[in-house]
């Protein structure tokens, strides 16, 4: 049986427009990767009435309800009252989960004296089954009533993710005989809409498994996902198109169930015993700190010099100043120059040299924003990517810092740099 699903967002600031509605987004994407149909989502403010009105409309159309929100220990709290009232629950006051929130309060807030209201967290719809939160004192809760699913969660996003992962995962994953497994494709070099147009046709014909997209950071994820009776059978469902989609796709994927496109590239470095050393002017050091994110890359990530004006660029990499009067300091050779300076500077196999206008506005010589210059250079070799980024400083910082990663990533791998 493949269920639906509809998620309830409960928070007058949700409506307000103050918060984001980003539960949802968590909800959903653990609910596709289970092969759940999300078909809604809605949002309500903490008011009994419209709630209510809310969870009937959902009862006749979702198999799965998730509510989000209004579990807390205040008045407007009422996520829990307004369930066990449309599915005439009762709620029923749990001692051991009172004994949880009081040793919460105890152990994580010993200046505080626990308010007595926080005990209404210990009341739960009889019958259900407990959400332990690992990082807050209300507890979530499932339970089924008129061939419906019923489950609620925290509001503050840390604890409904963790919740997720911990609790709703596994009771999701119960309700049917299959299971679920999947597939992370992470694609560089390619946006999403071209990645869609490329295998549209492949994806509209599917549905066990399934293939989706996923846009995020520059980046493009495809999310192959099959439901069988065992992993085994989920496998051979998947592999065929596994296969064709790396045939379509080549040497853009960078990876197939990997972290991110730096622990690639640090793996890549470490397997090859290379080293690398960066000069960053546009991306102000954001490519340093995405490696550096990753635990012991001291081996082979060296240093780096972010040498934002024109001042820093001539002391710190000994450019000269022809080179920038000549060409400008957002220029091929300037980019050139910077990998080749910090590689020999730094002693490292690879340098990076990046330099580029992240905007808003045009550079003096009316170089637009998005006008970025991303070198590499070996002993053997020197390259250059003069992508055209767009969109804000921001998405233009982290493309220009996939683009240099990519670079690295080619190169490990012998495949064209440019
Ligand atoms: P608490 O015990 O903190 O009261 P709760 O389950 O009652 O938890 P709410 O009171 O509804 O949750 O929300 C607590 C905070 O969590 C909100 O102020 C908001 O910042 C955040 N939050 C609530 N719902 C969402 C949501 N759908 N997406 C993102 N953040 C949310």
């Amino acid at each position: 049986m493949t269920y639906t699903a509809e998620i309830i967002a409960v928070g007058t600031e949700l409506l307000l427009g103050g918060t984001v509605n980003s539960d949802a987004q968590d909800v959903s994407r653990l609910l596709s990767e289970l092969g759940i149909n999300v078909f809604f989502h809605t949002v309500v403010g903490d008011n009994p009435e419209r709630m209510k009105q809310a969870v009937e409309i959902a009862k006749g159309r979702a198999d799965i309800i998730i509510t989000t929100g209004g579990l807390g220990p205040t008045f407007d709290d009422v996520t829990k009252q307004t369930l066990a009232e449309v599915f005439g629950k009762k709620l029923i006051f749990n001692e051991d989960v009172a004994e949880k929130i009081r040793s919460f309060f105890t152990m994580r807030l010993p200046n505080m004296d626990m308010p007595e209201n926080n005990l209404r967290q210990a009341e739960l719809p009889e019958g259900c089954t407990i959400f332990e939160n690992a990082v807050g004192t209300a507890p979530g809760c499932a339970f089924e009533s008129d061939g419906k699913h019923i489950l609620m969660l925290p509001g503050p996003p840390r604890e409904c993710r963790e919740m997720l992962k911990n609790c709703v995962d596994p009771y999701l994953r119960k309700l049917s005989d299959a299971q679920i497994h999947s597939h992370n494709i992470h694609i560089i070099g390619l946006g999403e809409s071209a990645v869609e147009d490329k295998l549209r046709p492949l994806m509209e014909s599917l549905n066990n498994p399934t293939l989706a997209p996923y846009a995020k950071d520059g980046e493009v994820m495809l999310r192959l996902t099959a439901k069988a009776k065992s992993k085994e059978l989920a496998e051979e469902l998947m592999a065929p198109i596994l296969e064709k989609v790396k045939d379509t796709l080549g040497d853009l994927i960078y990876g197939i169930d990997t972290d991110s496109l730096e622990n690639t590239v640090v793996s890549l470095l470490r397997e090859k015993g290379y080293t690398l050393a960066i000069a960053e002017s546009c991306t102000g050091g954001l490519l340093s700190k995405r490696l550096t994110d990753i635990p012991g890359v001291s081996e082979v990530y060296i240093g780096s010099v972010v040498a934002y004006s024109e001042q820093s660029k001539t002391e710190l990499l000994s450019i000269e100043r022809d080179i920038i009067s000549i060409h400008g300091e957002v220029s091929e050779e300037v980019a050139i120059t910077m990998a080749k300076g910090v590689r020999k500077r730094l002693g490292a196999t690879i340098g990076i040299g990046i330099t580029g206008i992240a905007g808003p506005e045009s550079d003096k010589s009316g170089k637009e924003p998005g006008t970025v210059f991303i070198a590499l250079s070996t002993k053997d070799t020197v390259a250059c990517r003069a992508p055209k980024l767009f969109f804000d400083r921001e998405r233009i910082r982290i493309s220009a810092t996939n683009n240099a990663l990519d670079m690295i990533r080619r190169l490990l791998t012998d495949l064209p740099l440019e």
